[in-house]
């Protein structure tokens, strides 16, 4: 599945050169971006960088200072929102407290004169899809927040919308329960060949539900791509830095030659050189960042071969175990520091690198990445 790679494609949704400002503050700047039918897209950042002020405007709650938006291809600029084929889900679900589930569910589509049979036909399905079917006469404080995020969800669908908007929909529940919920959505999404764009700043739900995330800084899509190209591509400091662990050199670009992927770039860190294998746009001489994951970083006690291509030489200055992985924080020779991770499963057999450990980091040269911006 992945209709942004076909030339021909045409978007479901369409942003063109959207901006939004309010008063002097540009809250979304010149915008371009395209959704696919079917697509779990994600919208990441941090607080305040428009992703709400993005989907509010696709729902029509607010408008565009200039820009479109199209919705297969048509302006949807005059639309209002209860006649765009939207439908938003609010972090608060804004459940009515005093109404059962059932109720609470059916109710938008009394507000649209459905056929009672219709309703009742629609409200079944929907509880069944959420599996609720025994929580249908509860009121919204005799359930957990799980189940009431499923409740929300199912009200939210009950319209059929053919776009479901939802502004941080998990942000209230524990993370086991945010976990099993996520897959719960996307199987909800797979089975009803729905489009879901999502409002996240947990970098980790974006990874975990979407086919595409977009990436946005200030008003600015800095990014977008599949989970796995943001993660192994990062395509800034600032896309690296957000997702997941990375650490990061600041350097300029000594010299380039033929590589194996790409070019053998070598990076003067202050002091250190590195090499990088890959296709890169950066001359000789200019400011760069290399950037590697601590799982990519290989740490050992005896000198790598010396077919390595880098290697750093520290000292074990922290460790933390998270179970599956220890991430080891390396005190490197000129004081900076270093992250190695490393998976646990030959704790048991391993003598295992502890604290004050004198340590070699390595890594193959396609194993990290320039950037340049
Ligand atoms: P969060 O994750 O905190 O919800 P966000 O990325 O969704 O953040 P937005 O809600 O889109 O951010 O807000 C983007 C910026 O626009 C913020 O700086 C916010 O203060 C500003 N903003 C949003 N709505 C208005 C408004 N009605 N009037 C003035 N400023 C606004």
């Amino acid at each position: 599945f992945s209709p942004w790679m076909d030339p021909d494609a045409v978007p479901f949704i369409r942003f063109e050169n959207v901006t939004k400002r309010f008063g002097d503050f540009v809250a979304v700047d010149n915008l371009t971006l395209n959704i696919y039918e079917r697509e779990f897209f994600s919208l990441l950042g941090p607080s305040g960088c428009g992703k709400t002020t993005l989907m509010r405007m696709l729902a029509g709650f607010e408008q565009p200072t200039s820009g479109r938006i199209l919705l297969q291809g048509k302006d949807l600029a005059g639309t209002p929102p209860y006649k765009r084929p939207t439908n938003m889900m609010f972090q608060s679900y804004a459940l009515f407290p005093h109404m059962t589930v059932e109720k609470n569910i059916a109710f938008g589509l009394e507000q649209d004169n459905l056929p009672k049979g219709e309703i009742e036909a629609r409200v079944q399905e929907m509880l069944k899809l959420v599996k609720l079917e025994s929580f249908a006469k509860r009121k919204p404080n005799q359930l957990s927040g799980g189940q009431r995020q499923r409740v929300a969800l199912a009200r939210s669908l009950a319209k059929r919308p053919k776009v479901l908007l939802l502004d941080e929909p998990l942000g209230a529940l524990d993370r086991k329960l945010r976990e099993e919920t996520q897959f719960e959505l996307m199987d909800i999404q797979t089975k009803l060949g729905l489009t879901f764009l999502i409002v996240t700043h947990d970098q980790e739900e974006a990874m975990t539900v979407s086919d595409r995330i977009a990436v946005m800084d200030k008003g600015i899509l800095v990014q977008v791509a599949t989970p796995a190209e943001i993660y192994e591509a990062p395509n800034s400091r600032y896309v690296a830095d957000f997702i997941g662990d990375i650490n990061i050199l600041e350097g300029k670009v000594a010299s380039k030659e033929a590589g194996i992927n790409g070019e053998l770039v070598k990076v003067d860190c202050e002091g250190v050189t590195i090499a990088v294998d890959q296709s890169c746009d950066a001359t000789v001489g200019d400011s760069v960042a290399f950037a590697i994951r601590p799982e990519k970083v290989r740490i050992t006690t005896s000198k790598p071969e010396e077919a390595t291509t880098n290697a750093l030489h520290g000292e074990v200055w922290d460790i933390g175990y998270l179970g599956d992985f220890s991430i080891f924080i390396v005190k490197l020779d000129d004081g900076r520091m270093f992250r190695a991770a490393q998976a646990n499963v030959s704790r048991l057999v391993d003598r295992p690198i502890t604290f004050g450990d004198i340590v070699w980091l390595s890594w193959p040269a396609d194993a990290g990445l320039v950037l340049t911006r």
